[in-house]
């Protein structure tokens, strides 16, 4: 039976699922990170409108980076490419339930890196991440500083630009990463969602596969997979999992 929902719910019903399941995943979003101080990118600051010609979602995509490369980078750079930023209560609880074994994978829409940097070990990073990147000419992986440090555009020692591994608007998402990503997911009894809408791609397609009887959200506001929830926690992410700290 469906148990009560409603911000009355506490951190104890979490506490009694975890330790009735054996096969966890979490599945986390934006929210995850802006406890770390990470903004998202979309929102706009004072300066915003001066500061960029275009819209993000124009600015991070596949044919402005090709087109716009110096704009691309000077955007990615100030918006996104966040290296000095700790992971916060939310992402080094993750990691203590993966040393239990309960905790099978993280699937994130973050790039990050920050569930690594907690000390997770089985991240999937349906959107890439800022610690990878590449020479699209030879394919030479480039260590983040040579994206951080570069004035301009980042170039290999080939002449080629080094992209970031990150998936950019008009990329589709890594089949790969995808397919385990579902496949975590189908075998899970718990699926714990946190830090998004659910509102995109590939969210909701993702949820389908869960075949578990426990399906948490934590979210400070609602979603539209609210009712399909048997456990809702309106509450932020560090808080919600800071008892298993
Ligand atoms: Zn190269």
């Amino acid at each position: 039976m469906k148990k009560e929902w409603g911000l009355f719910v506490k951190n104890e019903s979490l506490k009694d699922y975890v330790s009735s399941s054996n096969y966890i995943v979490f599945f986390g979003g934006a929210g995850v990170s802006t406890e770390s101080g990470i903004p998202d990118f979309r929102s706009k600051d004072g300066l915003y409108s001066q500061a960029w010609k275009y819209p993000p979602e124009t600015m991070l995509s596949r044919s402005f980076f090709q087109s716009n490369t110096r704009d691309f980078f000077d955007f990615y750079k100030k918006k996104l490419l966040h290296l000095s930023v700790q992971p916060n209560k939310a992402h080094q609880a993750l990691a203590s339930l993966e040393q239990t074994g309960k905790l099978k994978a993280v699937i994130t829409q973050n790039i990050d890196g920050l569930h690594q940097k907690a000390g997770s070990k089985n991240v999937l990073e349906l959107h890439g991440s800022i610690w990878r990147n590449n020479c699209v000419s030879c394919n030479t992986s480039h260590d983040v500083e040579a994206i951080a440090s570069a004035p301009g555009i980042p170039l290999c020692s080939c002449g080629g630009v080094v992209k970031p591994d990150v998936v950019l608007f008009e990329e589709s998402l890594n089949d790969n990463i995808m397919i385990a990503a579902m496949d975590h997911i189908a075998q899970a009894d718990m699926l714990i969602i946190g830090g998004t809408s659910l509102g995109v791609y590939p969210a909701a397609g993702l949820l389908q596969v869960f075949k578990g009887d426990k399906l948490v959200l934590i979210n400070k506001t609602a979603t539209h997979m609210d009712s399909a929830a048997d456990l809702i926690i309106r509450d932020s992410i560090g808080d919600a999992l800071s008892c298993f700290l």
